[in-house]
């Protein structure tokens, strides 16, 4: 058997600690559960106990458990904590978004890094992206294919601001993920130079709030909902920030001469884009591109790599190229989509 092999396992579709009896990001209710970050993927409701990052927690608390009866424990980046029969886990920062997390677990002079999400790319609403060496690295494959190569994000908000400049009788919408991808977007706006009030659709205040509350300044912004109806040129020239399901339905009619847009990893592929009816597409990635993820497996020095989810097998056979072991884990409940 191969380092880790002996102590990590996958079990019933799920990843597994073995002697510390604890899932990692598991897909249903368990007894003991690592979370490595906020998104629904990764982070369910209902285990019995939960040890994750404050601010994952806070994120958790806020989209589902309110009488839950979870048992948290929170741990700062670099804390150790004993999971009991000589296992050790602490936390790195994977750079995804607010409290993401690599969990860090040791064993027997072993050490395995779960990785969950993660991108290099800089990221001014998180911390980065930490490199751990070891023995397995679990990774993501989200965007491990070649011609994944994400752009700066400051390229596609500047990509932005021209097209205000340039048709100011319209209203940009722009469809973002809820959690990161908002923040990380007004963020770069903001660091851009990007002025005026954001106009923020209702399923996105929570977690801007949350991001506020650890200490994340967006400027002054305004739910679309509080501005009367009747003022259908209130925001012409202006971002409104939107789920991307909305910049296309009925929502958006409120709005005069809107321009649909979408802020996603994957619209560098025009179908994509094409399939969600954007006019302008963004391409802003919280996920790591095909040479990050490369660079990121061979930079940790693992000899072993393990992949989770997505394009799983082009980067296990890049791998197998450059001599490093790599197998794919069959897992459960990994979606690619969500916080794309
Ligand atoms: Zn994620
Ligand atoms: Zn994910």
């Amino acid at each position: 058997m191969s380092a880790g092999e002996t102590w990590m396992a996958v079990r019933d579709g799920l990843l597994y600690c073995i002697p510390a009896n604890c899932y990692i990001d598991p897909h249903e209710p368990v007894g003991r559960a690592i979370i490595t970050h906020g998104h629904a993927d990764h982070a369910r409701s209902g285990h019995g106990e939960v040890f994750a990052t404050s601010e994952t927690i806070a994120i958790m608390r806020t989209r589902y458990y309110t009488n839950d009866n979870t048992q948290e424990t929170a741990l700062n980046y670099g804390e150790r904590f004993d999971l009991g029969n000589g296992v050790t886990l602490w936390f790195a920062s994977a750079g995804h978004i607010l409290g993401s997390a690599q969990a860090v677990l040791e064993f027997q002079g072993e050490r395995v890094v779960a990785a969950g999400d993660f991108k290099r790319h800089p990221d001014p609403t998180c911390a980065p992206f930490e490199v751990v060496p070891c023995d397995v690295f679990i990774t993501e494959a989200t965007f491990a294919l070649p011609v994944f190569q994400h752009p700066p994000l400051e390229r596609e908000v500047d990509k932005l601001m021209r097209s205000m400049a340039t048709l100011p009788d319209r209203t940009h919408i722009v469809g973002v993920y809820a959690l990161g991808k908002c923040q990380r977007v007004m963020k770069t706006l903001r660091l851009a130079g990007y002025k005026p009030p954001f106009y923020i659709h209702g399923a996105l205040k929570r977690l801007t709030e949350l991001y506020e509350s650890y200490g994340q300044d967006f400027g002054e912004w305004e739910l679309v909902s509080d501005i009367p109806r009747s003022k259908k040129d209130y925001f012409t020239g202006k971002v409104v920030l939107c789920p991307p399901a909305q910049i296309n339905d009925r929502w958006s009619r409120r709005f005069a001469n809107p321009l649909p847009t979408v802020a996603s990893g994957w619209m560098q592929i025009r179908a994509r884009a094409r399939q969600k009816r954007a006019e302008m597409a963004l391409v802003v990635s919280d996920h790591a591109d095909w040479g990050d993820l490369l660079r990121t497996c061979e930079e940790t020095k693992a000899k072993n790599i393990w992949i989770t989810h997505g394009r799983v097998e082009a980067l296990e056979y890049a791998l197998k190229q450059r001599g490093i072991n790599a197998k794919s884990l069959d897992l459960i409940g990994m979606e690619e989509e969500v916080g794309e």
